[in-house]
């Protein structure tokens, strides 16, 4: 689906809402969440609305490789690559997906525990 007009994301992709861009092209968008759990926390979500990863089919294959390498450049950008960071994508409300259009937490800048809450 190209857009959904009552989805937060996609209205920050459109403009419509304000956020704290970091990285966009014609597929993705990054940017900084609103409430950062810790010192480097950006979102990166495709521009097309797509519900969560429970949705991907192999079709998506090369957008997510985009989006994993956006990441990626991201991280060394921010200067969190070499400490190590953690990529994040959160499915339904057992996996703590409070917005429903598809986003990878990249999240850096201190150490994180394993297994997660
Ligand atoms: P999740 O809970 O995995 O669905 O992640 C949703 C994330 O979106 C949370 O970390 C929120 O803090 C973040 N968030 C919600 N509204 C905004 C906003 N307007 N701008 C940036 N981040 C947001």
């Amino acid at each position: 689906m190209a857009a959904d007009p009552d989805c937060l994301f996609c209205r920050i992709a459109a403009d419509e809402i304000p956020s704290t861009k970091v990285y966009e092209d014609d597929l993705i968008l990054a940017f900084r969440d609103i409430a950062p759990r810790a010192p480097t926390h950006i979102l990166i979500i495709p521009r097309d609305h797509i519900a969560s990863a429970a949705d991907l089919t192999e079709d998506h294959a090369a957008l997510l490789g985009r989006l994993f390498a956006v990441a990626a450049r991201i991280a060394r950008d921010e200067g969190i690559a070499d400490g190590g960071y953690r990529l994040v994508s959160n499915v339904g409300r057992w996996g703590g997906q409070t917005v429903d259009h598809l986003h990878v937490h990249l999240l850096g800048g201190r150490p994180f525990s394993w297994p997660p809450g």
